[in-house]
């Protein structure tokens, strides 16, 4: 019988005929009689790489660790399409950690402008910072040291480790999961810190140590053109003989997740108030979503305003006795994050007087937003006002 106690690789030593007794419980999905791939699956890995894999990016084969951090950090959780320009964008501007770390921040919040996802922003220039006064510019060179950078999780460590250092880390993103419960037909959830520790196990076991660099960008790059998460290419996948997904027609169930993400659905109504050839903006704090970004006057409700409820809000919000005309009402913008989907509308206000109290907010002229950054939300309107946010 076979045991487990030492290690998840015992489960998979190639060439042996093993018979698991196995229920979707224990997360393996079938009863039948199991070879396991073991080291078949590295050397299948790795010849397809050689053979047929030609995926060009332009941060692969990098070994520059400032290179692979921006290229990864930029990756995180963006399409590799999207990111190869922002990417190629970074390093022109900023070829070095040191220019990063003395960038002005609206200057490096406005080269990310439009990605997203902005934490990754502010921790890159913390880690900049980092690295440039207690590194001496240096990016550390072993693995927890890497892992305690800010913005850095065993993911991004591993590939940092292994690209630039060549040092036994292995990857597991989204193509490695998906990859690997395919191929050893594992049905544990991925969203669960059991499964994750269980995918992690095993990924390190199969790790081609001698050559960890290009084994994690194969495995990817596997992952990313054949194993792909919709009609995935196992007719002519080198896999495909011993793969268990395929065999048992489980492709499209795996890899398993135990939850469904909540969706939050917000409504945002900016107004854009406008004195003069002059507008109020503010920089969003707190711990909410686009976190020093700049914003016009916001009200967030639960659906839309209509024209009183929009009239008796500026009454409220303007000086007493103030003129105002609403000058027009955008068609509704929307934009899907990963936990929430946001729906909104721009209306244009025209003001007799300023502000009596303006707080946090600013006036400036139109032709200064383009200095500034602004979420991809607000961008789309201003992108279809035609207002020039290209810098000079
Ligand atoms: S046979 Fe299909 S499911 Fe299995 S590894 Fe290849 S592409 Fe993925």
């Amino acid at each position: 019988m076979l045991t487990f106690s030492r290690s998840i690789l015992n489960e998979y030593m190639p060439g042996k005929l093993y018979r698991i007794k196995t229920t979707m419980a224990n997360s393996n999905l079938s009863n039948k009689s199991l070879r396991p791939p073991g080291g078949r699956f590295s050397r299948a890995l790795l010849w397809w790489n050689r053979k047929s894999n030609t995926r060009s990016m332009p941060w692969k084969g990098e070994t520059d660790p400032y290179r692979i951090w921006i290229s990864e950090i930029i990756l995180q959780q963006t399409r590799v399409e999207q990111g190869w320009l922002y990417y190629e964008r970074f390093i022109k501007e900023f070829p070095s950690i040191g220019e990063l770390a003395r960038a002005p921040e609206q200057k490096v919040f406005k080269l990310w402008e439009g990605l997203g996802y902005y934490t990754r922003c502010r921790n890159l220039m913390a880690t900049a910072h980092i690295i440039e006064n207690r590194h001496n510019g240096q990016f550390p060179k072993e693995y927890q040291q890497i892992l305690n950078l800010k913005g850095v999780g065993p993911y991004t460590a591993a590939a940092i480790a292994s690209f630039a250092f060549n040092l036994p880390y292995a990857v597991v993103d989204g193509n490695v999961y998906r990859v690997i419960s395919r191929v050893f037909g594992i049905a544990k959830p991925i969203d669960t810190s059991k499964g994750k520790a269980h995918f992690s196990t095993l990924a390190g076991e199969l790790l081609n140590r001698k050559n960890p660099a290009t084994y994690n960008q194969a495995i990817m790059d596997f992952g990313a053109t054949v194993c792909k998460p919709q009609a995935p290419l196992c007719n002519t996948c080198v896999m495909k003989k011993f793969c268990r997904a395929y065999a048992l027609g489980k492709t499209e169930i795996l890899p398993v997740k135990s939850k469904r993400t909540s969706i939050k659905e917000r409504w945002f109504n900016y107004f854009i108030l406008r004195y003069g050839n002059r507008v109020y903006i503010r920089q969003r704090q707190g711990k909410d979503i686009w976190q020093k970004l700049y914003e016009f006057y916001l009200h967030e409700s639960s659906k839309k305003l209509e024209v009183k409820q929009i009239h008796d809000k500026l009454s409220a919000i303007l000086p007493e006795s103030s003129s105002f005309q609403v000058t027009r009402i955008s068609n509704v913008h929307r934009q899907k994050l990963t936990h929430q989907h946001l729906s909104g509308q721009f209306i244009e206000v025209v003001m007799g007087k300023p502000l009596a109290d303006k707080g946090e907010f600013e006036l400036v002229p139109f032709n200064k937003l383009k200095r500034l950054a602004f979420p991809k939300f607000i961008i789309s309107y201003l992108q279809e006002k035609n207002v020039n946010l290209s810098q000079d």
